[in-house]
């Protein structure tokens, strides 16, 4: 059944190589254009209808009440999610870990058959309150990326589907220890890393703006108070107004700008006078503190060592490892880069530093590249139901080489994103 299967798969990319040499036969183009086409043209029919290629798709929050995400476009409610499962599962696709797509990329299996890898970014509850359920229902395993420091301290477990009633459930917040470990003792999610910090930093001294009563990243707030930031909703964004900001990267793989205190004094110092934002100049004001300070002292901040960051760097990809190690009791082993940024100096470091895989992203790996690199297909929500489960199938076949569907894919992609985008910002 198999071996016909692949030679269907062969045929079809023959017929389709056909084909398309026949249409680049009738373009009104000149002749070298043609002869050039035919090459190209192999090479996507190559890659098309390989249906053993592995797809790895992430979501981020599973839950029925999202609001308190700054990001609402990452998050997909249960009943949405549970859809895309049993579909899913319907056409026979079965999860593996990342453990077993390593196995299969390193080991150039060519039957794989129809499997996905399902990921979950950054640890929320809602993993545990509202989507380990559905996965315990079709027997699906996933993959959870922890950012340790945002592990909630909790210690009991939590409330979640089908033991609560709704009322009763929490969706709020990040895992805590004691549901990493049930959920890694289930044998059906893995637990893997996302750094510790998971921080959005200063990577430049150009000031870009500043806090004011509208303005306040909540961003800027974890990594100013680290101590809170399992918990940073259930407090007040209290961040100092006029605080300057800079343009942001990310701590696992850029180099941070410290802006000098002395400059955030005075600027905080200023938009500290009563009323100072109803004055119509008021940046104008906070811009001209900051031209006087770069005048006088030459620099407005200092960007931290090469040196410094290699060694801040290296200490999150070996620390965030063993914290997990220790919570699960077992090896943690594939990393997911926060926000998808690295640099090829850190991605060797995480290769040096025992893991066996990091993730790339948006892309379409295949089975026969390195197995070091991980490429994924973000699962974003549109909050309508049919259209979010008709996207993930449509991904999914796609990535696995049915261009047949790509079409379709780019018109539902071309509707549904000023969806998200609408979605996101109610
Ligand atoms: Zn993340």
């Amino acid at each position: 059944m198999k071996l016909n299967r692949r030679r269907f798969e062969r045929t079809f990319r023959w017929v389709l190589f056909a084909l398309g040499c026949t249409l680049i036969f009738f373009l009104p183009v000149p002749q070298w254009i043609k002869i050039a086409m035919i090459p190209l043209f192999g090479l996507v029919a190559l890659q098309a209808w390989d249906l053993n290629r592995v797809p790895v798709i992430v979501f981020h929050s599973i839950s029925n009440d999202g609001d308190w995400i700054r990001e609402p476009s990452i998050v997909v409610s249960v009943k949405t999610f549970s859809a895309q499962i049993k579909w899913l599962s319907k056409f026979g696709y079965k999860g593996i870990f990342f453990d077993d797509l390593y196995n299969i990329r390193k080991n150039r299996n060519r039957r794989a058959g129809k499997k996905i890898v399902i990921a979950f970014d950054d640890g929320y509850l809602d993993n545990w309150v509202g989507a380990f359920h559905v996965l315990e229902k079709y027997n699906m395993k996933a993959t959870v990326f922890v950012s340790t420091d945002w592990i909630d301290k909790c210690e009991i477990l939590r409330l979640r589907i089908p033991h609560a009633k709704p009322s009763e459930l929490g969706w709020k917040g990040y895992l805590g220890p004691g549901e990493i470990k049930a959920l890694q003792e289930s044998s059906l999610v893995d637990i893997q890393s996302h750094g510790t910090s998971h921080d959005h930093i200063f990577v430049s001294d150009q000031v870009i703006g500043f806090v004011t009563p509208q303005n306040t990243p909540h961003t800027l707030f974890c990594y100013l108070n680290p101590e809170l930031k399992p918990e940073w909703f259930r407090h007040e964004i209290n961040l100092p107004l006029g605080y300057p900001l800079f343009p942001l990267g990310e701590a696992l793989s850029d180099r941070i700008f410290y802006p000098d205190p002395k400059l955030i004094t005075r600027l905080v110092d200023e938009a500290g006078r009563p009323g100072f934002f109803n004055q119509s100049d008021w940046d104008e004001r906070l811009d001209n503190i900051v031209r006087q300070f770069n005048k006088t002292n030459q620099k407005v901040g200092i960007t931290e060592s090469q040196d410094h960051a290699k060694k801040r760097w290296r200490d999150e990809l070996v620390q965030s490892r063993k914290i997990l190690e220790n919570l699960t009791g077992k090896p943690v082993r594939h990393l997911v880069w926060p926000r998808d940024k690295s640099n090829s100096f850190v991605e060797k470091m995480a290769l040096e530093s025992g893991y066996l895989s990091t993730t790339r992203s948006p892309g379409h790996h295949n089975n026969s590249g390195t197995p070091a690199q991980v490429e994924r297909i973000s699962i974003v929500g549109t909050g309508y139901p049919a259209l979010d489960v008709a996207r993930v199938l449509l991904e999914v076949w796609t990535f696995k080489g049915c261009y047949i569907f790509w079409p379709v894919l780019f018109l539902l992609q071309r509707i549904t994103n000023p969806l998200v985008l609408r979605y996101g910002k109610a």
